[in-house]
């Protein structure tokens, strides 16, 4: 048969596919009337506003104000394009789809065969595993790992026992040896490729079984883990283990944990975890993150607890940065190695997350962990280490409030941070007329937004204030206005005024008259809250920022200080070393 032409083979998956079917994967409809409704799979709800009309082959939701037809559907619920829709309806319905190369339908076949035969390798490790006396040797393991049966399950969970088996089964389904051999489940002398392992499938985002891991059995077999090799439907730096089984979650709770071990996200999916993934036998690569980000935008970390884990983790964090995603690092408390062993000792994972500290604080107190404020000489380290931070933040704006919050969490005088920050963007310390915004018909770079004035304290706490105007009142009576800097303060003041004035209808109406980096933050408020906007936010912010501005003028004393050392002037080093002394005890009070 001819391949088809684009367009046609639209009117075919039409032709073929139910929207009401698709739609009830996701959504659980009632029949009423002549409309399927239900609660909506796009955003959350109590009472159902998501309706289909099979009729007609569309669907709408009065809640989110959106519609469309099955392909619509499709993109929004898989997150992919229109290509991507059509290719997943066109593979449901059976349809063959233009090629766009010679040689692209033959490889579609064998991807096709592959995985078939890999669905049907986890069916037949599975059954040995739960059912025969053969997969004894995992079901210990599985009992050592502390696995509950359903969570085996639910991962697909098999045992590999060794010999032919699996080649066996699959001749006698008359399966080709040859492509078995290509899926990498049979080696080319007849045996199967795992043997003696526990084995757990990795699938794709869909659920498609692409390869296995193999877990020994034996206690002296040096090779641990083996994975499958790369074959034509696996790339191991593509896919994102248990990402299947985690997307509803990752969408229901706004992000996705990345652990290290396959068997860490098991038993974090047993102990609630269940938005837990992990990259398999490689670290976190570009392609895994720009997958991760069609359904979250928030990374909460957590690997071993160890030095190639700590590697992994601050590479996760530039990554994810380089890709606009948010990152954060759980803390596991206690002595617990890796996430695994956390879980299973009892540890809570509500304890980690709630210690999860943004991903450049995190690197960023690492680098000064062993060092101290109260030493000159360790100042100048602190300074040089969180340079080396800074200058691999790719946003300069984020940089620069990272670089306000790093002096903080040293204590000293962020002053002492800004010079090599200033040669990466001399714009900012230059007259007005050189910032970087073009004139008009230059060909220079393009315009780069100007340089955030406030800073990251003040602008979460103007983002509560615009979602929460009673919280006005608490603010003004709990923030002295001599513990906020200059733009900080004229912001702050702007937002009070405004809400005393009228709340949020005064608000709304002065809006247009303050400065663009503020508005945006009412903006983007308004269109989506902050997660957290309680009176102890409120009063946690004020906190932040009353403690930044007494710490900033405190360590101003330092600045003094070194300069005095570098002159060699010891009088004022002793008095400026008794400011300090005096300063810091200050703080403790
Ligand atoms: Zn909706």
């Amino acid at each position: 048969m001819p391949p088809l032409r684009a367009d046609d083979a639209v009117e075919q998956v039409r032709a073929r596919l139910n929207l009401v079917d698709i739609a009830r994967q996701h959504a659980r409809l009632r029949k009423q009337g002549r409309e399927w409704v239900g609660l909506c799979p796009f955003h959350q709800e109590k009472t159902p506003s998501f309706a289909v009309n099979e009729q007609k082959q569309s669907w709408f939701c009065f809640g989110c104000q959106q519609g469309g037809d099955i392909f619509d559907f499709v993109q929004r619920i898989d997150k992919v394009d229109f290509p991507g829709a059509l290719g997943i309806l066109a593979e449901m319905a059976g349809v063959e789809l233009p090629e766009r190369a010679p040689g692209e339908r033959r490889r579609t076949e064998l991807r096709r065969r592959i995985i078939e035969l890999n669905e049907l390798a986890a069916k037949y490790y599975q059954y040995v595993l739960f059912s025969l006396p053969a997969g004894e040797p995992g079901r210990r393991l599985l009992r050592q790992r502390e696995i509950e049966d359903e969570v085996g399950r639910r991962f697909g969970l098999g045992y590999a026992p060794g010999g032919s088996g699996l080649t066996a089964y699959l001749r006698k389904r008359t399966l080709s040896l040859a492509d078995a051999q290509l899926a990498g489940l049979v080696r080319r002398d007849g045996l199967d490729a795992f043997q003696q392992r526990l084995v757990v499938p990795i699938r794709d985002e869909r659920g498609r079984s692409l390869a296995f891991t193999g877990r020994t059995v034996v206690a002296e077999e040096p090779r641990k883990y083996i994975n499958t090799r790369e074959t034509e439907v696996y790339s191991k730096s593509r896919v994102i283990f248990a990402l299947d089984l985690a997307r509803p979650v990752i969408e229901e709770r706004g992000h996705a944990v990345l652990m290290e071990g396959q068997f860490d996200v098991i038993m974090g999916h047993q102990r609630g975890v269940g938005n837990a993934v992990a990259s398999s036998g490689t670290a976190f690569t570009e392609d895994q993150l720009r997958l991760l980000r069609r359904y979250t935008d928030e990374l909460v970390l957590t690997f071993d607890q160890d030095a190639s884990g700590r590697q992994a983790t601050r590479r996760a964090i530039e990554l994810a940065a380089g890709q606009g995603l948010h990152v954060r690092v759980a803390h596991l408390p206690g002595e617990a190695k890796d996430p695994d062993e956390y879980l299973r000792s009892g540890g809570r994972w509500e304890d980690a997350l709630a210690q999860a500290r943004p991903g450049w604080e995190h690197w960023i107190r690492e680098e000064i962990a062993d060092l101290s404020p109260n030493r000159p000489a360790d100042v100048e380290v602190a300074v040089a280490r969180i340079h080396g931070v800074l200058a691999r933040i790719p946003v300069p704006a984020v940089a620069e409030s990272v670089r306000q919050e790093a002096a903080i969490w040293f204590g000293m005088d962020p002053k002492l941070l800004t010079a090599p920050a200033a040669q990466r963007k001399p714009a900012r310390l230059s007259s007005p007329n050189s910032l970087s915004t073009n004139p008009p018909g230059s060909n220079g770079p393009p315009v780069k937004p100007p340089p955030s004035r406030l800073s990251a304290r003040v602008a979460h706490l103007l983002q509560v204030l615009a979602v929460r105007p009673d919280a006005a009142r608490l603010a003004a009576a709990e923030l002295p206005l001599e513990a906020i800097e200059t733009d900080d303060r004229e912001a702050v003041l702007r937002m009070l005024s405004a809400l005393a004035e009228g709340g949020l209808a005064a608000l709304r109406q002065h809006l247009p008259d303050f400065p663009e980096e503020e508005r945006n933050l009412v903006w983007s408020a308004w269109a989506a809250a902050p997660p957290r906007c309680d009176d102890e936010l409120v009063q946690e912010l004020i906190e932040r920022i009353v403690q930044a501005t007494a710490s900033r003028r405190r360590s101003a004393i330092i600045g003094r200080l070194l300069e005095a050392e570098r002159r060699g002037d010891e009088a004022a080093v002793e008095t400026l070393s008794q400011e300090w002394a005096m300063a810091l005890s200050q703080r403790q009070g």
